[in-house]
Formats: structure tokens, C-alpha cells, sequence
């Protein structure tokens, strides 16, 4: 794309320039791939890129210096949830259910009550902190609340909203069980009220929020549930994601109702498709914890084009990741990568997927800084069926972060995405470009007021854990339930 001259804009719209950046992370078409350019110009205009790399010739409004920075496209996040996981933060990272494989997920997110006064804060602190860490695309999963879709829009953040929904709950027995209750008919509604929250989004005047069809998870949607959505996502042209193969728990129940694991059951009911992602895809028939006697599962969706969401730390807390991501990339599997939960340090969370990769692989060539840097952008954008997200190229989004080089995390510098992703992470990000609007200047957020965000959340935690008493069985505290890192003095 040729730079025009004409005072700085390009079809009217004012251009800004990066002149000079010392590295830039820009993306190669034909190899399609990301290459590194150093001492170059990026210029962008209109929400666009112009150009990534060699001398801008145009004349632009705002003409940032670009020496002492890398620049890279902004960090694509396929899985998160906005709405709740903040508010677990500081209270059960070091225990788990024994009787459900250690996971946390059935019994210890039932102590915390619905807060509708804790909803906008979390969101608030959760786009804040990914943004922070150079996310500028994020899969937001999260029961709707009213207020949902403007939070998302006034977050400055590109996010593609997925309003949950299903047919049955979990309900821990005595904490040694897992029940499911099924309401169809509430799922049915919760499906029609997602539908329509997914028009809310589309109608958003921001341009950056789209949807995605968000049945929660795979063990509690029926098949004709999932069916109907498939539909609904082909007439709307939209992508799925389903939480599957994520826990032994569910694998345990999938194999009771039907005698297969959660991925082979998808293929006979004719839901594996391309347009499909799976958030977590941990357990698959070859996980070596499983002894199932099959390795199928990672075929299965090489063949149909599936996708998997990885989000590794928040598994890493209770012991558990998938096998291994470097063998689901040799497998042809489509992998992008998932914050899910808080440090909402998206370059953090990408260090884990490459250490998780490497202990259970037990290889450090399973997968390599810069394999793992193209599924947190390109990778997850292609997930996402948008080839105009996380890369650097003329007409692509200009959805870009600055890092910067001179920070002592970063130093010293030869390789400066592994000097980010093994050394400084979230530390070393100072600028962060949404649709071309610069929403972290300096370090700081332009569009969220995170320490009132965090304060308001603060004291919806507090409030949470003065009832958890009243919802624990047996009626105990928090302290009792999981004890404080270090005993009060
Ligand atoms: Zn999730």
C-alpha cells in the first residue's frame, strides 16, 4: 500500500507514525509467518495498518519515536472470563477437591454467591490488566449481565463477546460427587437471551466488538442443543467455543453417559468442525494420567479442523496441562492461547505454555519462543477466522504494542521476544493500540480507572467471604476451607 503525501492523512484519516522503531515484529505474507525488521517505520491510519518496517515516505499527525522500541502485533487472547474469576483471586490457589481429580472448579466456586455489584469491576480489572500486558484481542466468556456489552466497548479492548449459557448445572455432593441438574427449558432461554446479547454486540456503534456462540461446557449442553448452535453460528458466520475435555471429572461422566471421551463423543454427534474451539482440549485419549487405551483424539481434530484454546497457568495451579502443546502443533492441531483467569499477564501466561510444554514433553525442543508467539497472535486470530488480527501488515488492524527495550527486564537485549516472554513479560509493555487508538500510554490505561476498578472489587471479595459460611455445607469460614498462605500471628 503506497503512503499518500497529502498533510499527513491517508483517505482522510490522520495518519500516526512510529518512525524508527529499533525492532518490529512484522509479518511475512507469503512465509506466513512473523519475521523480525529492525530500524524501521510503522505507519497506520483509519484503524489500519500502512506499513511495518523500511522508511515511511508519507507525512503523519502524530509522530511517535519509535528508538529504544520494539514494535509487535497486539497479543490475541482466546479465552477468558471477564465476569467472575477476579473474584476467586488470593483464596484458593493452594487447595482442590481430592475425590474430584484436585480440581477447584465444581466445589469451591459454589462458596462464592453472585454479586450483580462485582460484575463491572471485574471486568474492569480483567480488561485493565490484559490490556496492560499488550492484549489487544480478547474471547470473553461470560454470563451476561446487563451493562456486559458497554463495559466491553468502553474498555477501549477489540473483544469478541461470547454470552454463556447451558442446560445443566454442577452440583458438588458432599464434595466427593459431581451431579448435573438439567433445565432444558433454561438453557433454551439462556441460548435465545445470548442470541441476543450476540446482536447487542454486532450493533455496537465501536466497531470492535463481534460474538462468538458460547455453550459453556460439553457435559452439561445436550446434542441438540449443540446442534442448534451450530446452525446458528453458519446463518450468523460465526465461530463456537465449548469448554471440553478440561477436567477428569468430565471425562469420567462422558465416558459413564456414553462410553466415550468428550472429543470422539463430538465427532459421533457430528460437532467437531473448523469452526469449532475447545477450551481447554487437556484431557484427549493420550493423556498419559488417563490410561485410556486409544491416542485418537488429537487426529480427530487435525482432521476437522478444530481448534483448542490453551490457557496453561490456571490448569498449572492444580497440577494438570495438556500433553504437550508442541504435539498438538506436530498433529496439525489449530492452538491459540487463553488467559482464562488472572495474572491476566497474557506474556506471562505464554512463558507457562512453553515451560508446561517442555516438562511434560520432558523436550526442549517441543516448542520454540517464536511457535508459541505465533499461536498468542496469528494463531489465535486464525482460530478466531481473523486474518486481519495478530500481524503486522499493510491493511491488517493496527492493534499493536510497543515495547520497551531499555527496560532492565529486557536487558541485555539480542533476541527481544525472548528476552519479553522468559525475562520481563507484562513489565517491559508501554504502548498498546486498539484499532489504532493508543489505549496504554506510558504504561498506563487511557480507557480504565483500574485502581477504582480493583478497590470495588476488593470489597465485593470481602462481601463474598462474610457468606461463604452460609453456603458451605457443613458451614465453615474461608479460613477453615483454605487456609491463608501463612498462619496469622
Ligand atoms: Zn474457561
Amino acid at each position: 500500500m503506497s503512503a499518500t503525501s497529502s498533510a499527513g492523512a491517508a483517505g482522510g484519516a490522520p495518519i500516526t507514525l512510529v518512525r524508527g522503531a529499533s525492532w518490529i515484529v512484522a509479518w511475512d505474507e507469503e512465509q506466513n509467518r512473523h519475521v523480525y525488521r529492525r530500524n524501521g517505520d510503522v505507519a497506520f491510519a483509519g484503524g489500519r495498518l500502512l506499513q511495518a518496517g523500511g522508511r515511511f515516505a508519507g507525512e503523519a499527525a502524530d509522530v511517535i519515536d519509535g528508538r529504544g522500541r520494539m514494535v509487535m502485533p497486539g497479543l490475541v487472547n482466546v479465552h477468558a472470563h471477564s465476569a467472575d474469576e477476579a473474584m476467586t483471586k488470593g483464596l484458593f490457589e493452594d487447595v482442590g477437591t481430592p475425590a474430584l481429580h484436585g480440581n477447584q472448579l465444581y466445589t469451591y466456586s459454589q462458596l462464592l454467591e453472585d454479586d450483580p455489584e462485582a460484575l463491572a469491576p471485574c471486568t474492569r480489572v480483567t480488561l485493565g490488566g490484559l490490556l496492560l500486558s499488550g492484549v489487544t484481542t480478547v474471547v470473553d466468556l461470560s454470563v451476561p449481565y446487563e451493562g456486559w456489552i458497554g463495559e466491553l466497548a468502553a474498555s477501549g479492548m477489540r473483544v469478541v463477546a461470547g454470552p454463556l449459557f447451558r442446560e445443566a448445572r454442577w452440583r458438588a455432593h458432599g464434595w466427593h460427587r459431581l451431579d448435573y441438574e438439567w433445565d432444558e427449558a433454561a438453557g433454551q432461554r439462556a441460548f435465545e437471551r445470548a442470541l441476543a446479547v450476540l446482536d447487542e454486540a454486532a450493533a455496537d456503534p465501536s466497531g470492535r466488538l463481534s460474538g462468538i456462540l458460547a455453550p459453556s461446557q460439553a457435559d452439561t449442553c445436550s446434542p441438540g442443543l449443540l446442534r442448534e448452535v451450530q446452525g446458528e453460528a453458519r446463518r450468523r458466520g460465526l465461530k463456537v467455543t465449548l469448554h471440553a475435555a478440561q477436567t477428569m471429572s468430565e471425562l469420567d461422566e462422558m465416558l459413564r453417559r456414553h462410553g466415550l471421551g468428550t472429543v470422539a463423543w463430538l465427532e459421533r454427534e457430528g460437532l467437531l468442525t473448523p469452526d469449532l474451539i475447545l477450551g481447554h482440549g487437556i484431557y484427549l485419549d493420550h493423556h498419559p494420567r488417563l490410561r485410556l487405551r486409544t491416542a485418537e483424539d488429537l487426529g480427530r481434530l487435525a482432521a476437522h479442523g478444530t481448534g483448542v484454546a490453551h490457557c496453561p497457568v490456571t490448569f498449572a495451579r492444580t497440577g494438570m496441562t495438556l500433553d504437550s502443546l508442541g504435539r498438538y502443533l506436530r498433529a496439525g492441531v489449530k492452538v491459540g492461547i487463553g488467559t482464562d483467569t488472572w495474572p491476566y499477564d497474557m506474556l506471562e501466561e505464554l512463558r507457562q505454555a512453553i515451560l508446561c510444554a517442555r516438562i511434560t514433553s520432558g523436550d526442549v525442543f517441543d516448542v520454540s519462543t517464536g511457535e508459541a508467539f505465533h499461536a498468542a497472535t496469528a494463531g489465535g486470530a486464525d482460530l478466531l477466522g481473523r486474518l486481519d488480527l495478530g500481524r503486522l501488515a499493510p491493511g491488517a488492524c493496527a492493534d499493536l504494542v510497543l515495547v520497551d527495550l531499555e527496560d532492565p527486564a529486557m536487558r541485555p537485549l539480542h533476541d527481544p521476544l525472548r528476552s519479553l516472554v522468559h525475562a520481563a513479560a507484562g513489565r517491559a509493555v508501554r504502548d498498546v493500540f486498539v484499532a489504532g487508538r493508543r489505549v496504554v500510554r506510558e504504561g498506563r490505561l487511557t480507557s480504565i480507572d483500574l485502581p477504582a476498578a480493583a478497590a470495588a472489587l476488593e470489597a465485593a471479595q470481602r462481601r463474598a467471604i462474610a457468606r461463604i459460611p452460609g453456603r458451605d455445607p457443613w458451614g465453615r469460614g474461608l479460613e477453615e476451607i483454605a487456609p491463608r498462605a501463612l498462619p496469622m500471628d
